[in-house]
């Protein structure tokens, strides 16, 4: 089993992040000592008596932006703390929409490198520019479309990238044959009863005959695969269970 991996977040709404940190697998990834979560609430780096963090746009324009000072004294403890725990510089991620778009690819490297993920996450209109000339954040986006804050795609990267870390998911197979880590579709799933209101399930599922299941599976992934996503351009033959 290998060491325990350190992942951070610097977020106005820490108590979010930590609910999903503690739930399912990401909660029991932590338990079993795999990973290491760590938050910091960006409001405890405020400044002045009403620990402010945000501040109107030079230039005009609505909405309100990350002041520099609370992010840069958020950053430097985070790091610092992070570098101390794994003597590694953590990773510092910027989940943005104007950043390339996060992939299983993505998660797999991530998941493979022992370096800490430290979060930065954004909301109003984002952060002083300053702060991404000034740090070597990465950027990456969820996905087209924009959200009121960085905590949903914080918490979707590091669901995708924790159940990749080896022990973390109970059946260590399990990832291997997933949607994605093939640039296919996984198959369709069946479980019991064998009819649900008339349907049933599919015949060649209970015949015994791994070699016809195999082939039924890859046909229906590949065929769901080129209707809906043909750009993916999965090589079916690898799948294998
Ligand atoms: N004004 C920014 C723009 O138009 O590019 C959008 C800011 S958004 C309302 C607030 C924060 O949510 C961003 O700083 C970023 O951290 C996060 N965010 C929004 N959409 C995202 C996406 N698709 N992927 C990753 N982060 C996103």
């Amino acid at each position: 089993m290998g060491h325990c991996r350190h992942i951070g977040a610097i977020t106005l709404f820490p108590e979010m992040l930590r609910s999903i940190f503690s739930t399912s697998i990401l909660g029991r990834a932590a338990t079993k000592g795999l990973v290491q979560y760590h938050t910091w609430n960006l409001r405890d780096f405020g400044t002045g008596s009403y620990h402010s963090v945000d501040d109107y746009p030079f230039g005009g324009g609505g909405g309100m932006v990350l002041k520099p000072e609370p992010l840069a004294d958020a950053l430097d403890r985070s790091m610092n703390l992070l570098q101390e725990c794994t003597g590694e510089t953590p990773r510092l991620l910027y989940p943005s929409p104007q950043g390339p778009r996060f992939s299983q690819t993505v998660a797999e490297e991530w998941a493979g490198s022992s370096r800490p993920l430290l979060f930065l996450c954004g909301h109003y209109e984002g952060i002083d520019q300053r702060i991404l000339d000034e740090y070597p954040l990465e950027e990456w986006s969820a996905g087209d479309y924009v959200l009121s804050g960085g905590e949903l795609p914080c918490s979707l990267m590091v669901d995708a990238v924790v159940r990749l870390i080896p022990g973390v998911l109970s059946n260590e197979s399990s990832p291997v044959n997933e949607t994605f880590s093939n640039g296919s579709f996984d198959y369709p799933q069946y479980t019991r009863p064998r009819v649900f209101r008339g349907n049933e399930v599919p015949e060649v599922l209970l015949s015994g005959d791994h070699q016809a299941i195999r082939r039924y599976r890859e046909n229906v992934s590949r065929r769901k695969q080129q209707a809906v996503r043909p750009d993916l351009g999965g090589d079916q033959a690898s799948v294998s269970r």
